[in-house]
Parts: C-alpha cells; structure tokens; sequence
C-alpha cells in the first residue's frame, strides 16, 4: 500500500540574474528571486513549485523572504502528514491559520499538483480539465523606457521566431512622455507585430481620457490595468469609452473579485495569474466565472523561471479560448534558469511539454549555485 501521506517541505530561495533591465512602473529589477519548493511524501516522491514576485513585494506586498518565512512557519505545520489527494482539506485548514499570502499558497499548491500528476501518471492539465491546446503565443516585455532601443529589441525577438507580440511596460515615465514613447513603439512595429500596454495602475482617469485614444490610433490593441486596482467603476466607464481591449490584473485576484467584476462588466479581459490567486485551482475558477460572463481571459505571468512557466502553460493548456494570447515568457528575462530542459519557444509559441506533473525537472547544480544560502549543507540521516 503506497504512503502519500507529506513528509517534509523545503523551501529554497534562488536569485536569478536577468537579461537586462525589466522596469515597472514602481521598481527597475536587474535581478529577480523565486522560492522553489519540495514537498515530499512517505514513500519519498516529490513534487515541486515556485513563487515569484515581480522582483519585490510592490505588487502583493510579498517578497521571496516572506514567502519562505510563512511557508516554513505556517503552511508546512499544517501540511505535514496529510494526505497529497485531498487539497481543499489542506486549503482549507491553510487559510484558517493564514491570512492572505496568495503567492506562498500558490508554490506549495504547485507542488501538490506536480506531485498529483506524478504519482497518476499524468500531467497537470489532465487534472484541470485537460488538454484542450499544445502551445500558446505570448508578449514580450519591453520595458526599458527608450523606444529606439526597445524597437531594435522587439525587432531581435521577431527574428529569433520566439515572439511577435509585445507589452509596453508603462508608468516610470510622466505620462506625455510615455504615451510618445508607446506611440513610436507601436507604429514602427505596425504590421509585424501587436503592441500592448500596462501602466500598472499609474494612470488616473482624467490621462486615460486622452492617452487611450492616442494609442489606439497608433495601434495599441489592448491596455492592461490603467487605473487603481481599487477603481472597478472607473475601469467600467474607461472601457464603455476605449476601441481597444481594456484588461485588469491587479484588480484580479480572488474569485470574489472576478465576481465583482463580472457583476459590473467592468473590463474586456482578465489576466489569470497562479501567484495572485493562490494557485491554479483557483486561476481555473476565475476563468470559469470570466468565461461564463462574457470577459475573455489572458494568461498572465510574474515572469517566473520554467518551473513556474511549466505550470502556467499546464493551465494554460486547458484553456480553450485565450484570444489575446498571454505572456509566460519568463524564461527568456533571466539569464540562468533552474530547469533541465528549460521552458522552450517554437515558432512565436511557448510549447506545452510531454510528461508528468508538470513536466519539468529542477537541474540540482544550477540550484546549488543560485541558492541564496550557499553555504547551505545537506546532512545525511545518521543510523
Ligand atoms: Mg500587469
């Protein structure tokens, strides 16, 4: 009789250099950190996850360090001994001691599916639903405020065949300046390639009335989050307004949010994201909630390592219908990666991968190299 009953979780936190600078609209990361998780069972099989932030706690209020510390603190007392299957049990008695914190739930709920899928037999998607797709087209994020070298940049990527789509990371910049920027962005790369934009919340309504309809007739076909997370009526009438699609992602975390939103149409389109709602099972409720009530979904990214992309692109997989693509491009941002085989990128697609789980395996060396605590030895039992 096999033992999946959970023995030990591990918790590892890894800095990952990046390509080049990534700018949002409150912070410019040269760097990035993920937590990867272990959660082991009895008969020592083992599952993984990882937690990312978008380099720092601006988005969620949670860094990789609070995520290690409430996993290691919180969730693993709960989880130890129970049993791998029965995941609402343990989110249930998770959220009873721990408030919040979607990003650290997200990584073990990860690990939970990939080892799920590892003991079936089958992968992830197999248990969302099921593969309803092998690959998705995602953006790329241009990101460094100076449009000439963002269009070379964009440029590079269409001919490498990775991506031809890309996302304008809005907001560093005062607005005028930024909408210029966006406008010469999109116009020299009309007909090659869609242009997108997401000033992260850091517009107000009075600039979206004049900076949409300035990117629309550039070419912007989609304008992420322009507004407050907190501005559901705002976003509504912004939307009423704009030709383009308007998309919230901040705004959209919990399945009561989605709720909220659908009640109101307040948006064209939502961004699932596994870390923002607490992991997949519940990215997957949201989709349903959007999807019955006439908004498209996107598949969204805190530009996570292949471990995490993995798992995206396992959800992703079970999603029929994503008509403006998503943006798990992660992999290509960092400049070392943690996976054997990482994430790959095949004609202006991200290719969902044959296997179990989540059909990616963490490479040991590259984790002992990148792990912050690198003096960090492994004891071997005694007796
Ligand atoms: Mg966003």
């Amino acid at each position: 009789m096999s033992n999946y009953k959970i023995r030990s979780v591990e918790t590892i936190i890894i800095d990952l250099p990046l390509h080049r600078i990534q700018k949002f609209a409150a912070v410019g990361a040269r760097t990035t950190a993920v937590v990867l998780i272990r959660i082991t069972t009895e008969d020592g099989l083992e599952g993984i996850g990882e937690c990312c932030t978008p380099s720092g706690p601006w988005w969620a209020g949670e860094s990789v360090e609070s995520i290690k510390l409430m996993i290691d603190d919180h969730i693993t007392p709960q989880i130890v001994g129970e049993d791998v299957f029965n995941i609402r049990g343990i989110v249930r008695k998770v959220d009873r001691v721990l408030f919040g914190n979607a990003f650290a739930k997200a990584g073990v709920e990860m690990a939970f599916l990939d080892l799920q899928g590892k003991i079936a037999n089958i992968p992830v998607c197999n248990i969302l639903g099921g593969k309803q797709r092998s690959s998705l087209q995602c953006s790329w994020p241009l990101a460094t405020g100076l449009a000439e070298a963002e269009i070379e940049e964009a440029e590079s990527q269409i001919a490498s065949g990775r991506f031809n789509l890309f996302k304008l990371k809005m907001g560093f910049l005062d607005p005028e300046q930024d909408v210029a920027r966006a406008c010469t962005v999109a116009r020299s790369l009309e007909g090659k390639a869609k242009v997108r934009a997401d000033p992260n919340e850091s517009w107000d309504e009075a600039t979206c009335k004049w900076a949409i309809p300035k990117m629309e007739n550039a070419g912007i076909d989609m304008i992420e989050q322009p507004v407050a997370r907190w501005n559901f009526d705002g976003t509504a009438r912004i939307t009423e307004r704009s030709n383009s699609a308007i998309m919230m992602d901040e705004s959209v975390c919990t399945v009561q949010d989605m709720l909220r939103i659908a009640q109101l149409h307040a948006c064209d389109l939502v961004s699932l994201k596994i870390m923002k709602s607490a992991g997949l099972w519940n990215s997957r409720r949201i989709a349903d909630i959007a999807l019955s009530s006439g908004i498209s979904i996107y598949m969204g990214t805190f530009l996570e390592c292949s471990i995490g992309t993995a798992a995206g692109m396992q959800l992703a997989a079970t999603l029929e219908s994503l008509p403006y693509g998503g943006e798990l491009s992660g992999p290509c941002l960092i400049a070392e990666d943690i996976a054997v085989r990482p994430a790959r990128y095949e004609n202006f697609e991200l290719q969902l991968e044959d296997g179990v789980g989540l059909a990616v395996e963490v490479d040991e060396d590259k984790v002992s190299a990148l792990r912050r605590d690198r003096n960090y030895t492994v004891h071997a039992a005694s007796g």
